[in-house]
């Protein structure tokens, strides 16, 4: 089992790294050499080196909004599909408003599309938010079947729930990065709760 989050060793960071900690996953060769050649096939050279690129040119300077708009434009995609949450609708409308000021078409799909009460997809009614009312489902799978039949050069999730981002990367065609990782509590950031974690919100860690 590996637990890289647990080393002090962090050999990894040094060219000539020597005494690997016993469950280093270094250690295994043939996978780590399997996985460089990963980055030679052509579906992943140019975007790997394009967004390696984009993280040295904007390092602590380009706000993630912008490196994901030069992500778009340095690939050379046109069009964008954008997967968002109903509760992020202003930051949708915001953010298709810079795409497409930077020349890009942007396909947007809201997550309650299909209009679909939860207890169809068996949600049950208990556990709702508001039970026994008509509660729109997510619906992660259509947003990417959407984009899908657009034909969309890349998409990105903005805002989705813990979970149903998992299904819409499940499904979608096209690669997918995320710009907002959805904390409703944290005004959507969630790196708050590990802030937190040792201080104010220490006992609240589950
Ligand atoms: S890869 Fe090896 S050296 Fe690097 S953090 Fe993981 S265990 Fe530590």
């Amino acid at each position: 089992m590996y637990t890289c989050a647990d080393c002090a060793v962090r050999a990894c960071g040094t060219p000539e790294p020597e005494d690997l900690p016993k469950n280093c996953p270094m250690r295994e060769r043939e996978m780590m050499d399997r996985a460089l050649e990963k980055y030679s096939l052509s579906e992943n050279r140019d975007f790997y080196v394009t967004a390696s690129e984009i993280e040295a040119i904007g390092y602590c300077q380009w706000p993630r909004v912008k490196e994901t708009v030069q992500l778009c434009l340095r690939m050379g995609y046109h069009k964008i599909g954008l997967a968002f949450c109903r509760g992020l609708s202003w930051e949708a409308k915001v953010f298709s408003d810079i795409l497409r000021r930077a020349g890009l078409e942007v396909v947007s799909v809201i997550c309650k599309t299909g209009g679909v009460d939860k207890t169809a997809c068996g949600i049950p009614e208990e556990h709702k938010i508001h039970p026994n009312e008509f509660e729109p489902m997510c619906n992660p799978i259509a947003q990417a079947l959407l984009l899908n039949e657009q034909h969309t050069d890349f998409n990105i999730a903005l805002g989705l729930c813990v979970g149903h981002d998992s299904l819409f990367y499940k499904y979608s065609d096209a690669l997918v990065t995320t710009l907002i990782a959805k904390d409703r509590v944290l005004a959507h950031n969630p790196a708050g709760a590990l802030y937190c974690a040792e201080g104010y919100f220490r006992g609240r860690n589950t």
